[in-house]
């Protein structure tokens, strides 16, 4: 049975969370696109831990994690990660790597500087982990895969030959920087082979067998609907899909295998970046909203850069659900709103007059303003609340306005950033 975690949104909508909990009852956790630009943030039994590159199913003993062949994959971070989390006294996860995953290299990460730096002020706001740059070497089949770390030297070398003469030509004549040497990428490879060996695996296998064995597969999606290169706001998003079907790809699974498809979707909206966000809010009302956010505040898990608020949007989700295929709403951070007397939903997008409830493509987006609906606060926290009916009349009304307006079944609830803390609900959408 395989099942996908992925965001509804523009991504911090609590999918780390609902992983972690969720990989409780799984055998296998497999991370199957992005990269180390993005984090999680996970509060268990073992403490608070911002996950960037490892599969949210490192803190169950008995979870199969596995970086999958579509992940971006920054080595000296996942053996930092790895380290720090067992330093923190998480038992050693088993963990493996697909040999077919591709790595980002150092100059992955330098051309990601030079181009947010050549863009200048109309920069797209790059977390400069090098995703940019590696999925597009990837795509133009000069990226480098895992496994060709342990297969003949002087194979890679010629190919480390060929990388450098493209990249070379920019470096110099577009960004006025040093040339790279083959032998300066040889040794940053051989001290990855190093760092890498013991973790890389052809996980086609593993998972091949996990499949027959009916075991239960958690895919980890990373950032949500709205930054997915195609169905995203495009130009603004990340350079790989964030879409459960990209699930069947990024980690070499069949996809009629992918049974439930559950979509997390945050009761408030946050975004980090550039690009249209039409129900964004700003000034003392934003600050407050970011101030309580999340576990902590609204800020960005990587980078700490304040991230953008605004109101939930109905268009916005609805369109972010459709695209995953939900089969589950998870619906997330609702205990934050407790503070608001009235709290104004986004239902409609008014464009040149016309009002429509289809998320359009970006050209058009940047163009629309919100229709907003205001429903009544609860005016209480709700945190600790374990079944549904116990929640505040005006909290279960907001639920059902929101599972009304995206038309996708609410099933979950998450009243808290710990584990426990969700509330399991019978949706009338749910067949
Ligand atoms: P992800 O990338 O989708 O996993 O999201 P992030 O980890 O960036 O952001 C979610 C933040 O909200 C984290 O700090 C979580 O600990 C926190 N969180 C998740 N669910 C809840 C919830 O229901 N309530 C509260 N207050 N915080 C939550």
């Amino acid at each position: 049975m395989v099942k996908a975690v992925v965001g509804a949104n523009w991504g911090d909508e609590g999918k780390g969370k609902i992983t972690d909990m969720m990989a409780t009852e799984a055998d296998m956790v497999i991370r199957f696109q992005g990269g180390a630009n993005a984090g999680h943030t996970i509060v268990n039994d073992y403490g608070k831990f911002a996950l960037h590159t490892l599969p949210s199913g490192v803190f169950n003993q008995d979870v199969v994690n596995i970086i999958g062949n579509g992940v971006a994959l920054n080595i000296p971070i996942f053996i930092k990660e790895l380290k720090s989390v067992v330093e923190q006294g998480v038992p050693a996860p088993t963990i493996y790597v697909s040999d077919r995953a591709q790595m980002v290299m150092s100059y992955h990460i330098a051309f990601d500087a030079y181009e947010e730096e050549r863009l200048a002020g109309k920069s797209f706001g790059s977390t400069k982990s090098g995703i940019a740059p590696f999925y597009s070497d990837k795509y133009a089949k000069i990226g480098i895969q895992v496994g060709e770390l342990f297969s003949d030297e002087a194979r890679l070398r010629e190919r480390v030959e060929n990388i450098l003469v493209r990249k070379n030509v920019v470096l110099e004549h577009l960004y006025h920087k040093p040339a790279l040497t083959v032998d300066e990428v040889m040794k940053e490879l051989r001290e990855y082979r190093d760092m890498i060996a013991p973790y890389v695996k052809d996980t086609a296998v593993l998972i091949g067998d996990a499949l027959k064995e009916d075991k239960v597969i958690l895919l980890e999606g990373q950032l949500g609907t709205l930054k997915d290169p195609d169905h995203g706001i495009y130009p603004m998003v990340t350079s790989s899909h964030t879409l459960a079907a990209f699930g069947a790809i990024g980690a070499g699974i069949p996809p009629y295998e992918i049974k439930e498809i559950v979509t997390v979707c945050k009761a408030y909206s946050s975004a980090v970046g550039a690009g249209a966000f039409v129900s964004e809010i700003f000034g003392e009302e934003a600050d407050e909203l970011r101030r309580r956010g999340g576990d902590g505040g609204e800020y960005g898990a990587t980078t700490g850069r304040p991230r953008r608020m605004g109101w939930f949007d109905c268009v916005a989700s609805k369109y972010g659900c459709k695209m995953q295929g939900a089969t589950d709403v998870a619906f997330t951070v609702l205990d934050v709103l407790g503070y608001l007397d009235e709290i104004p939903v986004c239902v409609g997008y008014d464009v040149d007059g016309e009002v429509t409830t289809d998320f359009p493509m970006t050209s058009t987006l940047e163009k629309a303003k919100p229709v907003l609906q205001t429903l009544p606060g609860w005016k209480c926290d709700i945190r600790g609340i374990k079944n549904y009916e116990d929640l505040p009349e005006n909290c279960r009304k907001y639920i059902e306005f929101v599972e009304e307006q995206i038309g996708y079944p609410i099933t979950m609830v998450s009243n808290g950033p710990g584990r426990e803390d969700i509330i399991y609900r019978k949706s009338p959408l749910k067949k």
